[in-house]
């Protein structure tokens, strides 16, 4: 074990968790002076995200926060279509590159902190509480402290578990005349053909020519890129306009091919699973992010799940007071998680359920929670900061049997065992 190839911090993976956890412990006065490597495989030079997330309030990445809304579209069954009012929330989003290149170089700035385009091919998990050797096809390192590994990733495979995945692809197009209203995102388009799985479209506008087209399925296989090309091109040159009762057709973009061009591509796939995450593997290495099970395992959202964990991180390693020092201090073997969910989880359990299954249409689903409920109760209720009573109330405006079939199912295979 090299001096010069020890630090106290490695972070394993330098993308949002990596590097928003690295932005918060610099902002420290007492982990400023951390010896931290952040290794990453990629340059983080392009925009290979687009991060959406709603908010009360300001974000920490306020200043490259790309485009705000105060309403969005929802289009959903039986003629449903509204323009929903955020109330207190906004939707935010940021663009990858302008994160990389807002937080890199303030971390940078900072001479203990050190980058490694490298490809991590193993974190150990010691069982004692010595240095954790990080191997990369650059060379071992050692963190004498921790290591925040994001680079992990499971494998989902349990079949005790609810394993989905949202997938999707999307295109920045920019169009010659002004077709899209800037300050009218739309959040959910349902009107797409749903093949019995969960399908939807949405529209983020930079400006009245331009938009992030995206088309996003929930199910448990990916498809072949064309049918999400097939379906993007349905949705933007107004294919499905044809196929739509009157009430239905506010907002249907009419581009035809030689009107658009599309200046970048996304494709990305997102876990949804009620697979429990091990976030603490060894005493001195800790999952953070999607690696961490950050992610809302029915919704795929984690951006503000994360800003608000790696904060409260960021606290714990300030003041010591964690349960990894609990391990620190003498436990061997980390004590399983068990297959016993929070109220939360567990409702998030039963709508994984209901889509694996196919027990009720999951855009009727969505629906019913955006027409019988405020906005700001729906993603008050996504965002996990409702009461129980209040979510009962949600839950009853949803069709009821289905969920309570799931249920059923799922304390079944507790009770058994599977
Ligand atoms: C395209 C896309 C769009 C998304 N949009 C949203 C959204 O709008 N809203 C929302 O809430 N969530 C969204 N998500 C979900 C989630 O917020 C993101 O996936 C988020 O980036 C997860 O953060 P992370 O740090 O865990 O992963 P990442 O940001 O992917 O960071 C992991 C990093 O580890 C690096 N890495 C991986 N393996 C290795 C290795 N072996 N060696 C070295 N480096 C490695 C990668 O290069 C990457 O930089 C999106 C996900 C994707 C894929």
């Amino acid at each position: 074990m090299q001096d010069s190839n020890t630090y106290d911090f490695i972070f394993a993976g330098g993308g949002l968790a990596g590097l928003s956890l690295a932005y918060y412990c610099n902002k420290e006065e007492s982990l400023r002076h951390k010896k931290i490597l952040i290794i990453d495989r990629d340059a983080k030079e392009t925009n290979d995200h687009t991060w959406c997330f709603w908010e009360k309030g300001v974000s920490p990445f306020e200043e490259i926060v790309f485009r705000k809304w105060s309403q969005v579209w929802f289009h959903g069954t039986n003629n449903f279509s509204k323009l929903l009012q955020l109330g207190e929330y906004q939707y935010k989003m940021i663009r990858g590159i302008d994160f990389y290149e807002y937080v890199i170089p303030i971390l940078q700035k900072n001479p203990n902190i050190t980058f490694l385009q490298a490809s991590v091919l193993e974190t150990e998990n010691p069982s004692d509480t010595e240095s954790v050797k990080v191997k990369t096809d650059c060379g071992d390192f050692w963190a004498k402290d921790f290591v925040f590994d994001s680079a992990y990733r499971s494998n989902y495979q349990k079949p005790q578990y609810q394993n989905m995945l949202q997938h999707f692809k999307g295109w920045v197009i920019e169009t010659e005349e002004p077709v899209f209203q800037p300050d009218e995102p739309t959040l959910f388009d349902f009107r797409t053909e749903q093949k019995t799985e969960c399908r939807f479209v949405y529209v983020m506008p930079h400006s009245d020519k331009k938009a992030i087209v995206e088309y996003t399925v929930f199910s448990d296989n990916l498809i072949q890129q064309s049918e999400y090309e097939h379906y993007l091109i349905e949705y933007i040159e107004d294919k499905i306009l044809s196929k739509l009762p009157e009430l239905e057709k506010s907002v249907v973009y009419s581009i035809k091919e030689e009107e658009y061009k599309i200046d970048e591509t996304e494709f990305g796939i997102i876990p949804m699973s009620d697979e429990p995450h091990i976030q603490i593997p060894a005493p001195k290495v800790i999952r953070i992010g999607t690696a961490g099970g950050y992610v809302k395992a029915s919704t795929g959202y984690s951006f503000q799940r994360q800003q608000r964990r790696l904060q409260k991180l960021t606290q714990e390693l300030v003041t010591s007071k964690s349960d990894f020092y609990e391990f620190e201090k003498g436990k061997k073997s980390w004590k399983k998680p068990k297959y016993i969910p929070s109220w939360k989880s567990l409702l998030d359990t039963i709508l994984l359920r209901v889509m694996l299954t196919k027990k009720h249409s999951t855009d009727d689903i969505f629906t019913n929670l955006f027409k019988y409920n405020s906005t700001e109760k729906v993603l008050r209720f996504l965002d996990e900061d409702t009461t129980f009573w209040q979510d009962i109330t949600l839950i009853t405006t949803v069709p009821i049997m289905p969920f309570v079939k799931a249920a059923l199912e799922i304390i079944g295979r507790v009770v058994r065992g599977k």
